[in-house]
């Protein structure tokens, strides 16, 4: 990964090497982390922002999760990225918008600490085909709605990412795919899940997923393609005949699913609906369909 050689933090943009952290910071210790992965395309004309405001969204209402005070609101928040974006002369990339406590003090009372806001943006090659992934259903059950709120999205959280990420790649899978504690399909360790069947998608429903930004894209793209989609429990068993399977998520956006541990193995076959999907999904990034031009937040160069 190229990294940017600028950063945004507490209302500064400067040299990365100028980015100092303090180590006492309870953010690292424990998680008391925020923030949001966001992508950024080239346009024929200056550049775009995809979904800006949604992500901002996500992005404030995991700060009232963790009941982060922070000192600049969505507008600034908003302008900060686009700064950081120009200063870094960047067309196409990735954003990571963080918010952590960052008190020089230790131990869990977090309340009516002071808060670090950083932003991070760095190139990310567009355009790149759908790569194939072979997942692992994990042993451990996804983290679910009884214990946390799954609508923030919550440094903390990802030790359970980790954790199935480190047994997928120990068995030789890509992945891991979480069940959650009643046994049905939740979502990957970064992404979530669609399957395809006779045209028609499926989605394992809000719950115990993180919704994902992505997710929400394609059930609203999905009828425009005339399919349908529908968003239900789902057992690991119905893979086993589905047509396609693919994920989704900022970073990849869509990726194909060529096997689930010893549940579906697709050796061939087509990709008609994960590729349709794929494509369209690219063009609207490119603001190139009318229809969902307003998810774009066009940066000016
Ligand atoms: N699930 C989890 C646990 C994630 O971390 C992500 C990435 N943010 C997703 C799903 C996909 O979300 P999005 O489409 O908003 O990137």
């Amino acid at each position: 990964m190229s990294i940017a050689s600028k950063v945004w933090i507490d209302g500064k943009i400067v040299p990365l090497s100028n980015a100092k952290i303090f180590p006492f910071n309870q953010g690292l210790n424990y998680g008391a982390c925020i923030y949001e992965g966001i992508r950024f395309y080239s346009l024929k004309k200056g550049s775009a922002i995809f979904r800006l405001e949604d992500h901002l969204h996500r992005f404030y209402y995991s700060a009232s999760v963790l009941r982060m005070n922070l000192k600049v609101n969505q507008i600034q928040l908003k302008e900060a990225i686009i700064a950081t974006i120009k200063a870094n002369s960047l067309k196409s990339g990735y954003i990571r918008p963080m918010a952590f406590y960052s008190d020089s003090k230790m131990g869990i009372n977090i309340l009516s600490g002071n808060i670090t806001i950083m932003i991070l943006v760095w190139p990310w090659e567009e355009g790149k085909e759908p790569k194939q992934v072979r997942l692992k259903i994990a042993t451990l059950k996804r983290i679910s709605k009884e214990s946390v709120d799954l609508k923030a999205k919550i440094s903390g959280y990802y030790a359970s990412s980790l954790l199935g990420f480190i047994e997928a790649r120990e068995a030789g899978f890509d992945e891991p795919l979480f069940l959650d504690s009643q046994g049905f399909i939740a979502e990957g360790a970064v992404n979530n899940i669609f399957f395809v069947k006779n045209n028609t998608l499926y989605t394992p429903k809000k719950g115990n997923i993180l919704e994902g930004i992505t997710r929400d894209s394609i059930i609203k793209i999905v009828p425009a393609l005339g399919m349908k989609v529908f968003e239900k429990n789902i057992l690991p068993n119905f893979a086993k005949s589905a047509d396609e399977i693919f994920l989704t998520g900022t970073g990849i956006e869509l990726e194909k699913v060529i096997e689930i541990s010893k549940i579906y193995a697709k050796k061939s076959g087509s990709w008609d609906v994960t590729d349709k999907l794929s494509s369209f999904y690219c063009q609207i990034t490119k603001g190139e369909i009318k229809e969902f031009k307003n998810w774009l937040t066009i940066i000016n160069s």
